[in-house]
């Protein structure tokens, strides 16, 4: 990534602390990545952005800026992409998934906040990550207390703007995130400069809603008896997803599709048959974030689904596209987006349901609930997500980890012995 030294200087980031940041990145891709047989080639595309992950889209994205479009970074799933895409603005996640920057991320927080949100924070105050950087406004969400805290750190010395989750979904609820999405709507107009139609937020929920659909039917390939790509895979799709062009990445993920259905047409799997299946469900896993997945895959199992917020929360559900007024397109994105179950909200049923329903989508073997240590509102939903699925006759493993690799032989394990119970 040495070509872009000019870029990150002119970014005022500390060159040292990422050129430390760096150097772990290349031999983490070729053992997690690079060293898996018969992958998809059309993976080439996630393989070059990641070796590259700070240097290709964080240039594009200075380009577009100096066009005179804005770019927000954001943190949650909640936040409506599409109104900052019809003001012609661009999105960027910045959620935080390496240790390195999680002990930045302590020195202002207490210890006792989730690793994600640490190395959020971390990242924006050791001034090693380009994204954290670039983005001209960040859009906080009123999700958790530990993100709700966080957001007034953040927001020390970068435009920030937060939205009102609801904590409930009843109908009142779902006019309060309406609401909530009409007066971010004007925030982004104000920031932009550029207003929002009905024709342009149109455009802006089909360009969303076309990658939610390619993104879905790289999904529908892992449903498949025959396997055609691994879940490390999948994840790093899913990962990139958050940062990538909308429309690139539709294009990429329909490409990749293509050749997965081809790949199940021919009976061409990853793994050999009869490998245990296995969804994991839980807390969001940021890039760099492959630790759970490498285990479990390195175990003997092989990861089929994601039920979190990197991965089927993103994509499901879509907007409906026929709205005729601004004020209808406000609430057909507030349904849509209150039908994403969160632990953030009180009840969560929603969650447990869609679980028991990608068990039998997915054609699942055994569960792996697994949430980052401190996340109180993930590890209390354990015990229903337990529950349901013991009820279900569905074998299940509950765990907790951060982003250290002190407890990798400890998780590796646990791991391998409720492998060896799937496999009877
Ligand atoms: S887990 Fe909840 S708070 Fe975190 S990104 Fe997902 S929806 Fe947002
Ligand atoms: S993992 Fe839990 S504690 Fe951390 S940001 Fe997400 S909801 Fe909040």
């Amino acid at each position: 990534m040495s070509d872009y030294q000019k870029m990150w200087q002119d970014l005022g980031m500390d060159m040292e602390q990422h050129d430390m940041l760096c150097q772990v990145l290349p031999s983490a891709v070729g053992d997690v990545f690079l060293s898996q047989e018969n992958r998809p080639k059309s993976m080439d595309f996630w393989d070059l952005v990641i070796s590259e992950v700070h240097g290709i889209r964080p240039a594009e994205l200075i380009e577009e800026q100096k066009k005179g479009r804005k770019v927000f970074g954001t943190f949650c799933v909640y936040v409506p992409d599409e109104v900052v895409v019809a003001a012609n603005g661009i999105v960027t996640g910045l959620c935080g998934g390496s240790q390195f920057w999680v002990p930045g991320g302590e020195a202002v927080l207490s210890k006792s906040t989730c690793p994600l949100i640490k190395a959020s924070v971390g990242a924006r105050l050791g001034k090693t990550c380009p994204f954290f950087r670039i983005a001209d406004i960040y859009v906080g969400e009123t999700t958790c207390d530990g993100k709700k805290k966080a957001y007034e750190i953040l927001g020390e010395d970068v435009p920030l703007y937060v939205m009102d989750v609801p904590q409930m979904k009843r109908p009142q609820d779902i006019i309060k995130w309406k609401d909530e999405i009409a007066t971010f709507a004007k925030k982004v107009e104000e920031f932009t400069g550029n207003k929002l139609t009905v024709e342009n937020l149109n455009k802006a929920i089909h360009i969303i809603n076309e990658k939610r659909k390619a993104l879905a039917r790289v999904y529908n390939c892992r449903k498949s008896k025959c396997l055609p790509i691994s879940g490390r895979d999948a994840l790093l799709m899913m990962q990139i997803s958050f940062f990538d062009d909308p429309e690139r990445c539709a294009k990429m993920c329909n490409r990749l599709a293509d050749e997965l259905e081809e790949r199940i047409a021919k009976g061409i799997s990853v793994v050999p048959e009869g490998t245990k299946r296995i969804l994991v469900t839980g807390t969001p896993l940021a890039v760099p974030n492959w630790k759970l997945h490498n285990i479990i895959e390195t175990s003997g199992a092989a990861v089929v689904c994601e039920e979190m917020c990197t991965g089927t929360r993103y994509f499901e559900n879509l907007v409906d596209e026929t709205k005729e007024s601004l004020d209808e397109q406000f609430m057909a994105l507030s349904e849509r987006y209150m039908k994403t179950n969160c632990a953030c909200f009180t009840p969560n049923r929603g969650r447990i349901d869609d679980i028991l329903r990608m068990v039998e989508e997915y054609q699942v073997d055994g569960v792996i609930d697994c949430s980052l240590k401190f996340c109180c509102l993930y590890d209390t939903e354990k015990r229903a997500v337990s529950q349901a699925l013991k009820a279900k006759g569905v074998p299940v493993l509950s765990l907790e980890t951060d982003y250290t690799d002190t407890d990798a032989e400890q998780l590796r394990t646990r791991i391998g012995a409720f492998i060896e119970i799937l496999n009877g």
